[in-house]
């Protein structure tokens, strides 16, 4: 080829080639190339000679478009252009970072020196792949499970079709898990998770969502008895005894389904709707498969048009939270405050909780609804504490099906993290039913809470079970002293000696109490004079929204300075 360079510049460029990076080369401005350096000639092709070849060819071939461009770009720009992208050599493909640079004088030509950033590239690769992996099984984890989700309602609206998302959990987990240790707990997950696998076809996702839970989607599959075949197979494989460490475990899966798009259009609908089915699988009877519709029609008050307007205000952003100043009894100065979630509905207003926990426990939604909560809830109280300038605790609302996810705890950790709020400054409200429906579960979990310096009220106290052995064994540190008793206060004798004796046996346990419901000063007088130490109700602050709630704070701020 001719050159304009003299030989001095020639042989200086050749110096300058071999000193840079690990790959060098020059090109033509079709990318061929006229000169690479020593390196480069035994890495990428011992033997025979770049020069001549298209540097793109040595590209593998699904990062050409990548090479193509930038070095286009280079030509254009004039300016250092970087591009990483694959080269096959000796070792096989190895990533490379290019730099590529135009010259017009003496010769036009591109100049590209390369690095190898391979092992970059692998800790990219790594963390992509913890981010989206569970560690413990190697399955993709509910992020990954989301994309997958939405890839498959993608493919789904194209081609016309269906698929079906199934839902299981371990029956009996727990219980191997307690009696012999997470590490034998652990092993149990993994076999479980190798059954699963060997079961599905290639095209089938299986994740790991949480504790023993796991959702498969199954592209393509729609019909009840293609679903029921694929659960009976996934039942009966769980069944089989599970050898670990000279154990031999039982335990079985109760699997719940739903079907895209007749039992939901989003990720969101379906994941809700499988968990509900697979709850139903639970409560009647365990080792079973539900269908998602099997429900609907067999619940005739089933509010089809709320439901689905619920899920529509998730989208839309139209649930809030109020927040319900608690009060010290005798100083009345706002300690805390309670969040209560309020949906406000465009075409009808507000709408109380009690209108939609109920349907929302129901249908599934309250996971993704009580986790949103908590979030705020945690960030908003660190706002009102800006405010005022001190410390103040938030108390969320935590629904049975809640407290029964394995992905609680996790959603507690989140909300705290976000926050920057100090665990001793949340308190979650739980009612007396959970902690007797489960109590295995219950302990568990409560400790897990409490050892992020959480603490737990029971709420509604006195309306439930009322079995005083969970106030002995399950980390309390509240009693919230149920409405009933307190408005008819201080003249209905009953009352007030359920009172006196609430009171007085969480004060010889060490529980904080918290009356609710406290319309009038003489309720407040009287239970502050019986020792109950804070106060919630109408008498001392409705439910506010937080700007009403931090003009408050303010004046009390102003009020002492
Ligand atoms: P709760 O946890 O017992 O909340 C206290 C309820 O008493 C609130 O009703 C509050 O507005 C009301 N209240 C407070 N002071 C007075 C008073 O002086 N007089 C009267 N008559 N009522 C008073 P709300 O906001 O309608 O909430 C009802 C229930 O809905 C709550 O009862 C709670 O069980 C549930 N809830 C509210 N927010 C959430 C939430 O974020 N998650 C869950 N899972 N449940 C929630
Ligand atoms: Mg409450
Ligand atoms: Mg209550």
């Amino acid at each position: 080829m001719f050159s304009k360079k003299t030989p001095l510049e020639e042989k200086r460029l050749h110096s300058l080639m071999e000193l840079a990076g690990e790959l060098a080369f020059r090109l033509s401005l079709q990318g061929e190339i006229i000169q690479a350096s020593k390196r480069a000639a035994s890495m990428l092709a011992p033997g025979t000679p770049l020069a001549g070849m298209s540097l793109f060819e040595l590209v593998r071939l699904s990062d050409r478009h990548a090479i193509e461009a930038a070095f286009m770009q280079a030509v254009q720009t004039r300016q250092i252009t970087r591009v990483s992208v694959r080269l096959s050599t000796r070792a096989g493909a190895v990533w490379f970072e290019l730099e590529m640079v135009a010259v017009d004088e003496p010769d036009a030509e591109v100049l590209v020196a390369g690095r190898d950033v391979s092992a970059q590239h692998a800790t990219e690769e790594r963390l992509r792949h913890m981010a989206t992996h569970d560690e413990l099984t190697g399955l993709p984890n509910r992020s990954l499970l989301t994309d997958r989700l939405r890839m498959a309602i993608a493919q789904a609206r194209r081609s016309d079709s269906g698929f079906t998302v199934v839902e299981l959990d371990l029956d009996g987990f727990k219980k191997v898990n307690d009696a012999l240790g997470h590490g034998v707990g652990d092993s149990l997950l993994r076999i479980a998770a190798d059954r699963l696998r060997v079961l599905l076809r290639d095209v089938d996702t299986l994740a790991r969502v949480g504790g023993d839970e796991f959702v498969v989607v199954l592209p393509g599959v729609i019909e009840e008895a293609e679903i029921n075949a694929i659960a009976r197979r996934m039942i009966s494989s769980m069944q089989l005894p599970f050898e670990i460490d000279g154990n031999t475990l039982y335990v079985s899966t109760s699997i719940g389904a739903a079907v895209y798009p007749v039992h939901g259009d989003t990720d969101v609908k379906l994941l809700a709707h499988a968990d509900t089915a697979l709850y139903r699988a639970k409560e009647t009877g365990k080792a079973r498969c539900v269908i998602y519709n099997q429900i609907v029609f067999n619940r005739l008050e089933h509010d089809v048009s709320m439901e689905a307007a619920m899920f529509e205000a998730v989208r839309n952003g139209e649930f809030l939270l109020h927040y319900q100043p608690i009060v010290d009894a005798r100083t009345r100065q706002i300690m805390g405050f309670e969040a209560l979630m309020r949906w406000m509905r465009p075409d009808m207003g507000m709408v109380p909780p009690n209108q939609f926990i109920p349907m929302a426990e129901d249908n599934g939604l309250i996971n993704l609804l009580g986790a949103w909560a908590l979030k705020v809830a945690c960030v908003q109280v660190k706002r009102f504490q800006e405010a005022a300038g001190r410390t103040l605790y938030v108390s969320v609302n935590v629904s049975p099906r809640q407290f029964r996810s394995d992905q609680f705890i996790d959603m507690v950790d989140d909300a705290l993290k976000l926050s920057g709020l100090d665990g001793s400054q949340l308190l979650l409200e739980i009612t007396e039913g959970i902690l007797m429906s489960d109590p295995e579960h219950a302990e568990q979990l409560l400790t897990k809470i409490t050892s992020r310096g959480v603490r737990i009220a029971i709420d509604d106290f006195g309306t439930g079970y009322s079995s005083l052995v969970y106030l002995k064994r399950f980390p309390i540190a509240a009693l919230k002293i149920d409405r009933t008793f307190i408005k008819d206060l201080p003249e209905s004798v009953k009352d007030a000696a359920i009172c006196n004796v609430v009171l007085s046996l969480a004060s010889h346990l060490g529980l904080s109490t918290v009356a609710e419901g406290v319309e009038n000063e003489f309720q407040l007088k009287f239970l502050a004079m019986q020792g109950c130490s804070l106060i919630q109700g109408f008498h001392t602050g409705h439910p506010m929204v937080p700007n009403a709630v931090i003009d408050v704070l303010q004046s009390e701020a102003a009020l002492q300075n």
